[in-house]
């Protein structure tokens, strides 16, 4: 077999920048500067390492970033406080709060009560139910992320067999329905599955969003496969995917690292979410 084709987000990532740069300022030339407030709880490498994206992102793109940080401790009702007042703020076009929020946080409570129009990561139930009902210009931005990625690479999706690991709400499901809507066939399979191997072998398209290390190796997949690994896991201080990377470009088609694959195009994703919505509301 010849080397994979290697899936960077860079290429795509800077292509998409570029664009929505150049939307950004003539929204702001219209309409005034475009800003976001961020919101987050307590300090964790995998939230530091998001946040830093994401400034860079936004900062390349010409958004302004406004950042709350709350004690770890936090309850409910002081970041339910801070999200009214960015829904009611009109210098704010996009409000993201960085996730996971704390276990005793009700975290379905505080992210329902954010207005849909300022939902730049698609977590609000409005904007949830658009989005599964095909009606929606914003999207979970890591789910966005993979079908970019997808198509940047020039790889067809439609009528092809795509298994997705894992089945969260913000990189599973709907990394799961995206590919349906491209008219994928897709098995979504989760910690209950009964062989996750079998399931494997049988996928033209996988998308490994499990969080667990190396969990897909080259004995589970078939030769030609595409992989798009979404697993972020910190393991003795590196980022490693959920995909054996060495083992598995083996046999692929394509196959994105850990660093370097998604993790680049995901933050864009979320640019362009809340450039949909900034256009939406002028
Ligand atoms: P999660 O823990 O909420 O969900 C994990 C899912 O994987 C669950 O549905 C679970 O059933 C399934 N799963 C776990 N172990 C499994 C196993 N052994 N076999 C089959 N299924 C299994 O995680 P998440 O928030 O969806 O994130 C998944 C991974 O993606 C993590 O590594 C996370 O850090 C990463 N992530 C990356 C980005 C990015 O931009 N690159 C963004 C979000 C999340």
């Amino acid at each position: 077999m010849t080397r994979p084709t290697l899936m960077l987000g860079r290429a795509p990532a800077d292509r998409l920048i570029d664009e929505l740069r150049r939307g950004f300022e003539e929204l702001s030339a219209n309409s005034g500067p475009v800003t976001m407030q961020t919101i987050k709880c307590g300090e964790s490498a995998a939230v530091a390492g998001y946040e830093k994206a994401v400034r860079r992102t936004f900062r390349r793109v010409g958004v302004t970033l406004r950042g709350s940080t709350f004690p770890y401790e936090v309850d409910d009702e002081p970041l339910i406080e801070e999200i009214d007042r960015a829904n009611d703020d009109p210098s704010t076009q996009g409000v993201l709060l960085f996730e996971p929020l704390p276990p005793h946080v009700n975290a379905e409570l505080v992210k329902s009560r954010l207005s849909p129009d300022k939902d730049v990561d698609c977590v609000t139930p409005r904007r949830l139910g658009d989005f599964y009902s095909g009606q929606s210009d914003v999207a979970p931005a890591t789910a966005a992320a993979v079908i970019q990625m997808l198509d940047h690479h020039a790889i067809a999706i439609e009528g092809k067999r795509a298994v997705v690991v894992g089945r969260s709400s913000v990189v599973g499901r709907p990394a799961a329905l995206l590919l349906t809507f491209r008219n994928a066939t897709v098995t979504v399979c989760h910690t209950r599955t009964l062989a996750l191997d079998e399931e494997l072998r049988r996928a033209e398209i996988i998308v490994a969003a499990a969080g667990v290390p190396e969990l897909v190796t080259s004995d589970h997949v078939s030769e030609g496969v595409v992989v798009v690994d979404v697993g972020t896991n910190y393991v003795e201080g590196r980022v490693v995917g959920d995909v054996h990377f060495e083992g598995v470009s083996k046999k692929a088609k394509a196959i994105t690292p850990v660093p370097r694959g998604v993790g680049p195009l995901t933050t864009v994703m979320l640019a362009r979410n809340l450039f949909n919505l900034a256009s939406a509301g002028e």
